[in-house]
């Protein structure tokens, strides 16, 4: 069934309609984004639209039909959402505006998008980027994730909040924010190579160690 599910559309349990989600990057929206979505969901009276864990904006119940025109309409990216590759990098607000924010998470999210956007996995990728050691953005449960410090960037790896939940491993700490962006896609390269089809990241750090990879990366 799956070959016949349009690009960019997730085929829903009635098995008829469909799911998009919008590329919206660190979960950012703007009044542009907001009035096309708002424009979309009228038009093709979408029957549930709901923000996901990865702070993004989810279209559900559309029509076979409806997809392209509603692509075209949106006029924003595809979000991955079944892919093997990246499907987001979610990151809190950081020393924007966030009292507590140490450095500048929102800034380090999109140059970790911007890096790991079109390489293929051996499966789903999803990363978390927080400004401080709270981690309000999950950085322990992602297949990777940062937080901040005074001293720098810590780098985890092989974290993962699904069926069997797993606290990601400490890679490196006291990074600066290009030591940490430069030490995040090696790992990501390392595991595009050497992970098992279908293996998340949680499972990779499992099998081969942490001990082995910092071996291999540091
Ligand atoms: S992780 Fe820290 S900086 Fe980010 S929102 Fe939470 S408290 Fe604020």
């Amino acid at each position: 069934m799956s070959e016949l599910v349009p690009e960019g559309a997730i085929l829903q349990r009635d098995k008829k309609t469909f799911a998009i989600v919008p590329k919206t990057p660190q979960g950012m929206i703007t009044a542009d984004i907001l009035e096309a979505l708002a424009k979309v969901v009228r038009r093709y009276n979408v029957p549930i639209v709901k923000i996901t864990s990865g702070q993004r904006l989810a279209l559900i119940g559309l029509q076979r039909e409806q997809l392209d025109a509603a692509w075209q309409e949106l006029g924003i990216g595809v979000g991955q959402a079944t892919a093997l590759c990246l499907h987001y990098v979610q990151a809190c607000p950081g020393n924007s505006v966030c009292k507590f924010g140490v450095d500048d998470s929102l800034g380090m999210g999109a140059e970790l998008e911007e890096g790991l956007t079109g390489m293929a996995f051996p499966a789903k990728v999803k990363v978390g980027v927080s400004g401080c050691p709270m981690c309000c953005a999950e950085s322990y449960m992602r297949d990777m994730g940062l937080f901040a410090k005074n001293k720098g960037w810590t780098v985890i790896v092989g974290g993962n909040a699904g069926a069997k939940p797993r606290i990601g491993d400490v890679l490196a700490v006291d990074l600066s924010r290009e030591e940490a962006v430069a030490l995040g896609i090696k790992f990501m390269k390392y595991y595009q190579e050497e992970g098992h089809p279908r293996e998340r990241t949680a499972r990779f750090v499992q099998r081969l160690g942490i001990l082995a990879i910092k071996e291999a990366l540091l």
